[in-house]
């Protein structure tokens, strides 16, 4: 069975310009001065690792995907650089924002659900019943993480990454121990050591153990990790590398906060009988820098926070780690917020609006998630918000972290906790209004876009956000505590009674954009959807060789 050929017209120059327009190109620099000659020495053998993952990653991506680079790189027509462009962007000739449509000529029309992890002839009930036929440990190997199927006379067979990619993995690992050998730190040494070992031996374990552990100036992600690009059975990970530099500032905020935690649930806008005593520990937060990110995680829309590992044993005994991208927040916002605010706002609020006021809230956003309800008691029963609220959990939930992150920040500045005043409260409002309508433009299907019109349109009835007359938007500063706290309560209350008729109603009241907002955001289409970083400290580094 051969893969359908793309048999549709495919963008001529000038429309694929205006594809490539929707990531606005951002130059990404990080500050490398604060850390040891060691650990500078070290950036330089790891910025070519994340490089050679790049074309790891192409492979697993797409059984042609080498081949269709070297061919772009080969076509030096104003059309061939911006199908090069528009591809490396994409990691692939489908486009990831038009629903992975082809964009190239001569290619499947579509991305093959399976990657390149499966044979492209094969369906899923003929895996299936392969696997079946296996024993124990063979069947683990086949569904595992870290395996491709490939076809040995006409039967599938299971080939580890190790053996599959051997050649690109040794040298892979070679860079690892070469930035292991350099660096001052020794948790990073462990970490490289132990992931160089992981590439040739196939077993993560213990290397996922000490990226857990891994605490350095430099903070490293890299291997196969997401499972996203495996559309068939979402088993297979694909290769991302992250290279980048801890935010000391930041993260000592988010210890700040931390450690504040316990305080706030004391005081959630709630009933007392539904406060935690004791709330449970935390995944750690990293701030980080991004100097550089390839593979999987260069693909399409970029990443600005992430969670790992995957591995359920490692997250059983050590837990996972969120990781945020502050630099790659601040580009986004810089290229897609700042324009959108131009827009919504009136220009007097513009002042208003603040970078450190926006990722403070992502961070009290992402604090919020470990506070409120977590065990309930529904029907006389033990459960959890998650258990009762089934289909409906995901977006209030995300909507309950908004909104208790907005609450936790107000009450640290009334108990002076925070330094604050009247022109730090408008900051935070109004950079949350102006956002809001960012999170709205990718529609209300998924769970971030639907909590946020929950939030929008109870503060539109309450009047803490409303329209002016030019069509612009504007915080009523009288009525918006009042409306976080009343919001706050009634989400705490679903959550902690597990009440999935009043869920229910909340989301068929509010999750959906009403005519004003949606007129709004339709003034926003040519705004830019995402940003297309250019490495301006790595290619510093380690200058970049694009053989042309
Ligand atoms: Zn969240």
């Amino acid at each position: 069975m051969a893969l359908a050929q793309n048999s549709h017209p495919v963008p001529e120059l000038e429309e694929l310009k205006h594809m490539q327009a929707r990531f606005a190109p951002v130059q990404m620099r990080v500050d490398t001065s604060p850390l040891s000659v060691a650990d500078r020495t070290a950036l330089l053998p790891l910025i070519h690792a994340a490089r050679l993952v790049d074309d790891l990653f192409l492979r697993q991506y797409w059984s042609g995907g080498a081949e269709c680079k070297s061919k772009l790189q080969r076509d030096r027509t104003p059309l061939g650089l911006a199908r090069f462009d528009y591809f490396w962007l994409n990691k692939g000739p489908w486009s990831a924002l038009d629903g992975e449509q082809a964009f190239l000529p001569d290619v499947p029309a579509h991305k093959p659900a399976g990657a390149n992890f499966y044979p492209e002839d094969m369906t899923k009930e003929e895996f299936e019943s392969w696997v079946k036929t296996l024993p124990d440990a063979a069947r683990h190997e086949a569904t595992g993480f870290f395996t491709v199927i490939r076809r040995n006379n006409g039967k599938l067979t299971a080939v580890p990454y190790a053996t599959e990619y051997a050649s690109e993995l040794k040298k892979l690992a070679a860079l690892l121990r070469d930035a292991a050998s350099k660096t001052g730190n020794a948790s990073l040494e462990r970490f490289l050591s132990a992931r160089a070992a992981a590439l040739q031996s196939n077993d993560y374990y213990a290397s996922d153990v000490a990226w857990m552990d891994l605490d350095a100036p430099i903070d490293v992600t890299i291997g196969p990790y997401e499972t996203y690009d495996d559309g068939l059975f979402g088993y297979k990970a694909s290769f991302e590398a992250y290279i980048t530099v801890r935010d000391d500032h930041e993260t000592e905020k988010v210890k700040f906060f931390s450690s504040h935690l316990q305080e706030i649930e004391n005081n959630l806008p709630i009933d007392a009988k539904y406060r935690n005593p004791k709330i449970g520990a935390l995944a750690p937060i990293r701030v980080v820098n991004q100097v550089i990110a390839s593979g999987d995680a260069a693909k399409g829309v970029r990443t600005a926070a992430f969670n790992l590992p995957n591995d359920e044993r490692v997250v059983r005994e050590k837990g996972s780690k969120r990781v945020m991208l502050r630099n790659v927040q601040e580009a986004k916002y810089t290229s897609t917020l700042i324009p959108i605010s131009k827009r919504v706002l009136a220009p007097r609020a513009q002042s208003d609006l603040n970078f450190d006021a926006f990722f403070t809230h992502i961070l009290a956003h992402e604090l919020s998630h470990g506070i409120g309800p977590h065990t309930i008691v529904a029907n006389g029963q033990t459960s959890s918000p998650r258990q009762q609220l089934k289909d409906l959990y995901s977006a209030l939930e995300e909507a309950k972290a908004d909104i208790c992150g907005l609450y936790m920040l107000q009450y640290m500045y009334d108990k002076k906790q925070l330094a604050g005043g009247p022109a730090e409260e408008r900051k935070l409002y109004t950079t949350f209004l102006a956002s809001a309508f960012r999170s709205l433009r990718f529609g209300t299907n998924e769970a971030h876009g639907k909590g946020m019109a929950i939030q929008f349109n109870y503060f539109m009835d309450k009047g803490a956000f409303r329209e002016n007359a030019d069509g612009t938007w504007a915080v009523d500063n009288t009525r918006i505590k009042g409306a976080v706290r009343d919001l706050a309560n009634e989400l705490l209350t679903i959550e902690a009674t597990g009440d999935y008729a009043a869920g229910k109603k909340m989301i068929e009241t509010l999750g959906q954009l009403r005519p004003a907002t949606a007129q709004t955001i339709a003034r926003l289409k040519d705004i830019p959807t995402d940003i297309n970083p250019i490495d301006v400290t790595a290619n510093a580094i380690a200058p970049a060789s694009r053989e042309f």
